[in-house]
């Protein structure tokens, strides 16, 4: 059990995947408002220098690692310094640093289906959640907006182009959109925008020959190595469609992709009237966390001016679903429903982690997801457990086909 007895003076943070990007970008935003917000706890996977390094600038009250060895090692290393921070280890102790009473803000960042469990323990608890890791709502969006709205959770979305999407959205419930209709607030549809990833140009026979390095080059943004490929396979544009589904009840047909090269226009709300609404800025994700922190204030995020001048020009073309399947393929599974948008993560975490380990090619993880969707049986969703049967056996799916393709 965790200590609950010392007071609450500001505002108590956790961030889950602090060794992250988008963690270390969360405390770069917290540490410019110490006024204000206090780190209460980090948790990592098995990086022991990095949330070492961390637990020494930050002092949170927990560590937590998933990995035990990692939090035994860890726990050496800070009693070395006398530190007072407490190492946890595992999914549970995960959950607990995200609904515990001392905490008012989850950064939900850590990546793929292993943020799913700490981010319902956070929305069960009335937390608000500044939603990173896209793949909860992906798995389980239904019962993840359940949960947040039963336990009366704010839910603010940190992924850029959803965060563009909700600062430009009429502000209803106290900023939540999923209980109205897109009809109701006056929306034709939303405009995701894409950069459009290193390979935009590329024809079909230069992306089978794509290489790891390659793949890993974003050429606007710094980000983990998971959401990088996703990003050039496109896979993240159709993870976010889904995303956007359920943070903003739209049906797969009323949300478009754009793609935008220079990723400054983060994505577009169309009224009604003609309007068409956006939110610019410089490509940083300080923005985002920032808003989420402060919202509804404003915070200053250290994200430097856009300069409109020597940007000159904004581009956009529609996606190519034939050279960037991944796209086709998640609204495939957006509009199959139930288990299909998890049993589609599953096997895309799987790919991409198979072509980062240059096992397969860039082209096989489409095939590899396309293979494992269409042997799937698809399910209604009822519960976290049969989520977590439907994530295994299609990770199971997964690495068999790509044993066969080796
Ligand atoms: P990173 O790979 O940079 O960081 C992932 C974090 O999660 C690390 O702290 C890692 O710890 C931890 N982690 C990894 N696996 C596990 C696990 N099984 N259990 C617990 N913790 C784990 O990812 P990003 O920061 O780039 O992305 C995080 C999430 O945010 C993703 O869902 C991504 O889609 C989303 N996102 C990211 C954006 C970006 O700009 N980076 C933009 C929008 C959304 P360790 O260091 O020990 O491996």
């Amino acid at each position: 059990m965790l200590d609950k007895s010392s007071p609450q003076k500001l505002q108590y943070v956790t961030i889950l995947g602090a060794t992250g990007t988008i963690g270390l970008h969360t405390l770069d935003v917290i540490s410019q408002h110490t006024e204000r917000f206090g780190v209460f706890a980090l948790s990592a996977n098995n990086n022991v220098k990095g949330l070492f390094a961390l637990c020494e600038k930050y002092a949170p009250k927990y560590a937590v690692m998933l990995q035990e060895p990692a939090a035994t090692a860890l726990s050496a290393q800070l009693k070395d310094i006398s530190s007072t921070t407490v190492v946890l280890h595992g999914e549970a102790a995960l959950c607990e640093v995200s609904a515990h009473e001392q905490v008012d803000v989850v950064m939900a960042a850590i990546v793929g289906a292993a943020g799913l469990h700490p981010a319902m323990a956070a929305a069960k608890a009335g937390k608000r959640i500044l939603l990173a890791n896209k793949e909860t709502l992906v798995m389980a969006g239904n019962l993840f907006m359940q949960a947040v709205l039963d336990g009366g959770a704010t839910l603010l979305p940190i992924d850029s182009e959803h965060n563009a999407i909700f600062q430009v959205m009429p502000q209803r419930n106290g900023g939540s959109l999923a209980d109205s209709t897109l009809a109701s607030l006056g929306v034709k549809r939303v405009l995701l925008t894409a950069s459009g990833g290193p390979f935009r140009n590329s024809s079909l026979l230069e992306l089978k020959a794509v290489t790891r390095t390659q793949a890993l080059n974003h050429p606007n943004w710094v980000m983990g190595p998971k959401i990088t490929i996703d990003s050039a396979t496109l896979m993240n544009k159709g993870l976010e469609v889904i995303e956007a589904h359920w943070l903003f009840n739209a049906p797969a047909e009323k949300i478009d992709v754009v793609v935008h090269p220079q990723s400054i226009i983060h994505s577009m709300v169309e009224y009604i009237d003609g309007s068409i609404l956006a939110q610019l800025g410089n490509p940083d994700m300080r923005t985002p966390i920032a808003y989420g922190l402060g919202y509804p204030e404003r915070l200053s995020s250290g994200v430097s001016s856009l300069d409109l001048l020597s940007t000159a020009r904004l581009d956009f073309c529609a996606p190519d679903k034939l050279r960037f399947p991944c796209l086709r393929i998640a609204y495939e599974a957006l509009n199959a429903g139930g288990t299909a948008p998890a049993i589609l993560n599953a096997a895309n975490e799987v790919a991409v982690e198979a072509f980062l380990a240059e096992k397969i090619g860039f082209m096989d993880i489409p095939n590899i997801i396309d293979y494992v969707l269409s042997a799937a049986n698809i399910e209604n969703v009822e519960s976290i457990t049969q989520l977590v049967a439907v994530d295994l056996l299609a990770r199971q799916t997964s690495t068999a086909k790509i044993k066969a393709l080796c």
